[in-house]
């Protein structure tokens, strides 16, 4: 039997791979490629069916104090124009999201130094009393336990907190001003607290190799992650990366498959920066494990600036628009998008749990 044939064998009975063995997969060409992501969408199909979680996306500030080398939205850029959405514009866009049938909103900003932790609580309760059939998860970045802990007891449901890479020296070149361990911590009091926790990293980093990448994966498996975002790293010129290379969506595309492979009920979602990265991006990923789509329902006016990296997709479209392509893009591989909140499978047992050993 062939290495490839023989390892995807392997992680379809045992949901287990060394790292060495992930490496050999991720560096899979044509046949073994298409023999990888083709066994993740089998995977996906029998865990999950064909329905397609939408999540509406509201970037609601931009505003940031941290100093990440690779994002649009660090403090450093003075070009960025800034904004904080009003509670009423955040209201209005959950309505927008509501009536397209999501339910599910992400509230997504960056790391918002005066963001304070009563405002914020408040609007939570508010839109979950408006609308209780919707989930809300929150993605904003690194907090105290105690502003975890309220804005869970308001009602948020999930929390998407991307670890970025797992390889702790790179991290420290990317993110100057933060600590690897405190975003760790984070995570765990955020599972501890009985959020339906996201993780997830940038595929491609300048200086990031294939068995960083399998270490990043090893990683998602013990902590049990409910979500995981695999995104291609896409340099940005008002950064210093901004001259870095850009990935091959193939190694995004293998990257999701074995996720899909070692983490079978994660939520994987087909993110807008592989969308960004090549015009068949969000189809090939949808085809290679991901099983979530995250249309954006942030006003227009508003969206140019979250400028996380150029040449973003959905700039341009109003919400309607977007879940209009989304849908033609589905049912164009025989998906459809599926009702309901879609919570984490195993969410329900990890609710008032006990953080994760690693
Ligand atoms: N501030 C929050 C945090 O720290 O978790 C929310 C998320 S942050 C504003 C946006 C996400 O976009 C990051 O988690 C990162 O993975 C991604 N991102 C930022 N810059 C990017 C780039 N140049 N290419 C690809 N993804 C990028």
């Amino acid at each position: 039997m062939k290495t490839v044939t023989r390892l995807i064998k392997k992680v379809l009975e045992t949901q287990r791979l060394s790292k060495q063995e992930i490496v050999r997969l991720l560096w899979a060409k044509d046949t073994e490629k298409a023999e990888l992501t083709a066994a993740a969408d089998t995977r996906r199909r029998t865990v999950f069916g064909d329905g397609v979680h939408l999540r509406g996306l509201i970037e609601f500030s931009n505003q940031c104090g941290q100093r990440c080398t690779y994002c649009g939205l660090q403090a450093g850029n003075g070009i960025l124009s800034r904004y904080t959405m009003t509670a009423a514009e955040i209201l209005a866009a959950a309505a927008t999201a509501h009536d397209l049938g999501y339910r599910t909103i992400v509230l997504q900003s960056g790391q918002h130094p005066d963001m304070p932790a009563a405002k914020l609580a408040q609007l939570i309760n508010r839109i979950k009393k408006q609308w209780p059939d919707m989930a809300l998860t929150l993605s904003i970045g690194e907090r105290s336990l105690e502003h975890y802990r309220r804005f869970r007891t308001a009602g948020a449901d999930r929390y998407l907190l991307k670890q970025e890479t797992t390889n702790e020296r790179l991290y420290r070149q990317l993110h100057p001003q933060s600590d690897y361990n405190n975003r760790l911590q984070c995570a765990w009091n955020l599972q501890a607290l009985g959020y339906q926790l996201g993780s997830g990293h940038m595929v491609g980093l300048p200086g990031q190799t294939a068995e960083d990448i399998a270490d990043d994966l090893l990683f998602f498996q013990a902590l049990n992650a409910d979500m995981v975002g695999i995104g291609p790293f896409i340099p940005h010129p008002a950064t210093p990366l901004a001259d870095a290379p850009r990935p091959d969506l193939a190694l995004v595309e293998k990257t999701v498959a074995l996720a899909r492979l070692l983490l079978p009920r994660s939520h994987l979602p087909a993110t807008t920066s592989v969308e960004s990265l090549a015009p068949q991006g969000r189809k090939a990923v949808l085809q290679a494990g991901a099983n979530v789509v995250m249309p954006n329902v942030t006003p227009l006016c508003y969206r140019r600036d979250y400028q996380l990296y150029p040449g973003k997709a959905g700039v341009e479209q109003a919400a309607r628009r977007l879940q209009e392509s989304v849908e033609t893009e589905l049912k164009s591989i025989g998906r459809f998008s599926a009702p309901g909140r879609g919570d984490a499978p195993g969410a329900l047992a990890t609710i008032g749990g006990m953080p994760h050993e690693l």
